[in-house]
Order: C-alpha cells, then sequence, then structure tokens
C-alpha cells in the first residue's frame, strides 16, 4: 500500500508540473502588449535578436516573429505590429 500512495504522489506531481507548465506557456501569449498606434494586440509580434537558427527563421518568413539583426542597441525595441509596420 505504501508503494502504491508514493506512486499517486508520483503522478499528481506530474499532472500539477504539466498544468503550470501549460498555464505559462499561455500566459506568455497573452502577454503581447497592444500597440500604441491601433490599440490592438492581434498583429503584435515580438522581435528577437541576435543570430536565429533555422526554426526561428521559418517563424521569420511566416511573419509570427520579426528578426531584429544581431546588433542589439541602448534603445532596442521588443515589438513589432505587422498592420501598421510600427515597432516598439
Ligand atoms: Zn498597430
Amino acid at each position: 500500500m505504501i508503494s502504491n500512495n508514493k506512486s499517486v504522489l508520483v503522478i499528481t506531481i506530474i499532472i500539477v508540473t504539466i498544468i503550470l507548465l501549460v498555464q505559462v506557456g499561455c500566459s506568455q501569449k497573452e502577454t503581447n502588449p497592444l500597440c500604441p498606434i491601433c490599440n490592438l494586440n492581434k498583429d503584435v509580434i515580438p522581435i528577437i535578436y541576435g543570430l536565429p537558427d533555422n526554426e526561428l527563421f521559418k517563424e521569420g518568413e511566416n511573419g509570427k516573429v520579426k528578426l531584429g539583426g544581431c546588433i542589439i542597441t541602448d534603445n532596442y525595441t521588443q515589438w513589432y505590429c505587422k498592420k501598421c509596420e510600427k515597432d516598439f
């Protein structure tokens, strides 16, 4: 019976961990800020700096992210609105 209780505990921990990971994943998607011009965030995508790998490069081509290049300046922007073609 003791080992049974242990396995139930392990399964519970795994389930809770999965739920937490899913929630973090969802909340990251919802944190896209509003565009200062159109006041919507449905066309706002993150700007990724640095050398993109193949997967990131594909996302850039599909318009899911904007590739910001390798050089990060002092006033670099994090978000880009595809509709207004504005980064902020
Ligand atoms: Zn906009």
